[in-house]
């Protein structure tokens, strides 16, 4: 599969890590759009959230159990963005679920 997320976890890619495990791995955003931008993704090929199931819900929640430990990581003590874009009117441009952790500075209210 020509996917750039599968072939930054396997390697192929080069990143730079925050934080990995066995299901989960993170790494800045090359594009950064905010002082801390980090990117938070499943080993595994999911293509967005609208692929989310029953069956990959256990991933998810692991997912969301990472991001305190990420932000901890990246010393978001006051808090920060999580944004998962989805599909053509949702702008997303990478077709493998990821989750943009935004901090660093105060956000702006609206992101539209
Ligand atoms: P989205 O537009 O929500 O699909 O977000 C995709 C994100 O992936 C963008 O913020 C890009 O800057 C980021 N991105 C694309 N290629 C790479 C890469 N090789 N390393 C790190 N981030 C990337």
């Amino acid at each position: 599969m020509d996917c750039i997320f599968c072939k930054i976890v396997a390697g192929e890619i080069p990143s730079k890590p925050v934080y990995e495990d066995e299901w989960v791995y993170a790494f800045y955003d090359i594009a950064p759009q905010a002082p801390t931008h980090v990117l938070v993704i499943p080993r595994t090929h999911i293509a967005s959230a609208n692929d989310v199931t029953e069956e990959n819900a256990e991933l998810l929640a692991h997912i969301f159990a990472a991001i305190p430990k990420i932000a901890q990581l990246c010393g978001l003590e006051n808090g920060y963005r999580v944004i998962t874009n989805v599909g053509e009117d949702g702008c997303q441009s990478v077709r493998h679920l990821h989750f943009h952790v935004l901090g660093g500075k105060k956000l702006p209210e609206t992101m539209v």
